[in-house]
């Protein structure tokens, strides 16, 4: 069976080197987390969301998506409700440095030049930095120099126009979105057997001191583990989510991999 597909793992290796050598095909890699979002979704939504939006980038793009990273950095209180909930299961900073490091080392050799790490766990976003710094670094003693690696997060792609029609009643911050509408719309259009409408807790929006605190005061976060209510979350919304941060992250790609004739006839 001819299966076309964009995830890497799923070629053999000569159809994978076909495609990688030349350097001119990007690799995305989804990096999420195990972390708990609520008592109305599964523990890998950080892992799914980045995943379904590299795997939709890559099919415009003519890229190939990584193995998803499934555990990221401890999460915080005031962006992930904590590192303190049962299920929660985080990665030393060291650990998630040392582990991309090598994965990004791993597909240089092979001959990957553009590389792309699309992120869906906040909490990851300095570490991530730092092991793209250390990867680069490598490589450059290697006499490596032309690689290049673009980091987002889907959400920043969200535009103010979408965002009026994704909180009408006002947008109080990605960072207490944690369970919340963004996660819970796309959730409900791309996985709705995975989430649990009906024992969703609705609470009004978290409101944190600005300070944190180790160990953590757990009462800060609302008991449900979610930082603002997933009510009015629809799987209507989740298109809007769709179609903003696909577009977005293709047009980036598109521009700093120099990738100007539309999607690539592969
Ligand atoms: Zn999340
Ligand atoms: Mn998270």
């Amino acid at each position: 069976m001819h299966h076309k597909t964009v995830f890497a793992a799923e070629l053999t290796w000569p159809d994978y080197q076909r495609r990688v050598e030349s350097g001119e095909t990007p690799i995305l890699i989804p990096f999420g987390s195990m972390e708990q979002h609520g008592h109305h979704m599964p523990m890998h939504v950080d892992v799914l969301l980045p995943t379904e939006f590299a795997r939709r980038a890559a099919q415009e793009l003519g890229a190939l998506v990584a193995p998803p990273f499934t555990y990221g950095y401890k999460s915080q209180q005031k962006s992930g409700g904590g590192n303190f909930f049962p299920g929660t299961t985080s990665l030393d900073g060291a650990s998630l440095v040392g582990a991309l490091k090598d994965v990004i080392r791993e597909f240089a050799r092979h001959g990957a030049r553009n590389l792309c790490i699309v992120n869906g766990h906040f909490e990851n976003t300095w570490f991530i930095a730092e092991a793209i710094d250390l990867a680069l670094r490598e490589l450059g003693w290697g006499g490596i120099h032309d690689v290049k690696v673009v980091v987002l997060s889907y959400w920043d792609f969200v535009d103010q126009a979408s965002i009026g029609r994704l909180y009408p009643d006002g947008f109080l911050g990605w960072d207490i979105e944690h369970g919340g509408v963004l996660e819970t719309s796309l959730m409900l259009r791309l996985h709705p057997e995975l989430v649990l409408l009906e024992r969703a807790v609705d609470h009004p929006p978290a409101s944190f001191p600005p300070y944190d605190v180790y160990p953590p005061h757990p009462e800060w976060t609302p008991a449900s583990g979610t930082l603002s209510s997933p009510r009015d979350a629809t799987a209507e919304k989740g298109d809007i989510l769709l179609d903003v941060c696909t577009r977005g992250i293709v047009d980036a790609l598109r521009t700093e991999f120099r990738m100007t004739d539309g999607p690539a006839a592969r």
